[in-house]
């Protein structure tokens, strides 16, 4: 028996609170209800994996997850870890409709078969960094809320603040990101409209904030996800660099938003397509020349930590929105990356991603 097959396939939620509800324009998250994955070999090597399901966004939900990765886990019973592409491409097609499950369980592949070698993740990934400077988010809130939060997070240590807009009404939105300027003059914004406008109040937020000199220096998905058409026109006008999220699920959105010009910048979240298609984004969007985001779900330290693996092994990520385990009360795992203020370093000696089950999880 070849000592890096699959033996066992585990699964078990993860619910976890959160500080404050995490609001975006599609929907609000009350608590973390994620899903972790655990691979063990044959040598009894194990593997750690987090699906993320994001109901709003791709329709997943804790459940769902729970279902498909119990229908997947009798495909990978016996398969070698060392052929994880072919894996990765096998569990597409069992589950192209379940992104985040599968993501889980790549990432517990991948964990798994660098502990196996010994080998960083982030080497696995190229090797190019182990530091990475991320944002920290301001979700909900009115006016008076978000120059608080402003304020607390520059003093936390952090010059890039990420702000959610509403979507529906631009003078509310924009008198907040107004206020949120004036309370941190220093930061720069990253402002994400999660599909909340359409073109003309995009336009509108667009020319306010840009006769305000607000110093936005990226629009996340300001149109829904099927406005192509829509998005490359604002992006003719638009003094600000754009970023699709939820319009780059694929590399074929990407090959679709370089071929129209719409967005200059890809956000790549590893649940909204799994690891190996982030992979040819990312390399997509390098050979297009489109600027590089990793983002992510609602995630714990765990699937972030992979995420960071991810963009500092490949390298040249200019957008870091990696925050997510600050809003996050508790967690059973430990290690993961080290973060101080707005900065995030790897442990560039440990194998695999770092990140497993405290002690006192049972
Ligand atoms: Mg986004």
């Amino acid at each position: 028996m070849n000592s890096t097959q699959i033996a066992s396939v585990s699964y078990q939620p993860l619910n976890l609170p959160l500080i404050e509800p995490f609001a975006i324009a599609t929907g609000t998250q009350y608590q973390v209800e994620n899903v972790v994955v655990q691979v063990q070999l044959t040598d009894g090597t194990t593997g750690l994996g987090e699906a993320a399901p994001f109901p709003a966004v791709s329709g997943e939900t804790q459940d769902s997850t729970l279902a498909v990765l119990q229908d997947l886990e009798k495909h990978l019973i016996g398969k070698d870890v060392k052929n994880w592409r072919t894996l990765a491409k096998e569990l597409d097609k069992l589950s192209h409709e379940a992104p985040a499950a599968r993501c889980g369980l790549e990432m517990a592949i991948l964990d798994a078969l660098c502990k196996y070698y010994q080998m960083p993740l982030y080497v696995f990934f190229g090797g190019v960094q182990t530091q990475l400077v991320t944002d920290l988010t301001i979700t909900a809130g009115d006016e008076a809320h978000a120059a608080a939060s402003a304020k607390s997070i520059v003093e936390r240590g952090f010059s890039i603040i990420k702000v959610k807009t509403e979507g529906t009404d631009v003078d509310y939105d924009f008198r907040r990101i107004q206020a949120i300027h004036n309370a941190a003059p220093g930061a720069k914004l990253i402002v994400d409209g999660n599909c909340g406008y359409d073109l003309a109040r995009a336009q509108a937020f667009v020319n306010r904030a840009a006769e305000a000199k607000i110093p936005i220096i990226l629009l996340e998905q300001p149109l829904p996800r099927e406005s192509w058409e829509d998005l490359a026109v604002l992006a003719t006008t638009c003094p600000f660099p754009i970023a699709a999220d939820e319009s780059a699920r694929s590399a074929k959105d990407v090959a679709r938003l370089a071929q129209d010009r719409s967005a200059s910048v890809v956000n790549i979240k590893l649940m909204k397509c799994g690891v190996l298609e982030a992979l040819q984004m990312a390399a997509l969007a390098q050979v297009h020349g489109l600027g590089l985001m990793i983002g992510g779900m609602v995630e714990s330290i765990l699937a972030m930590t992979f995420s960071a693996h991810f963009a500092a092994g490949i390298g040249g990520f200019g957008y870091i929105d990696l925050d997510t385990p600050l809003f996050i009360a508790e967690h059973p795992f430990t290690g993961g990356f080290q973060q101080e203020g707005e900065k995030l370093t790897l442990n560039f000696e440990v194998a695999g991603h770092g990140v497993s089950f405290a002690p006192t999880f049972s």
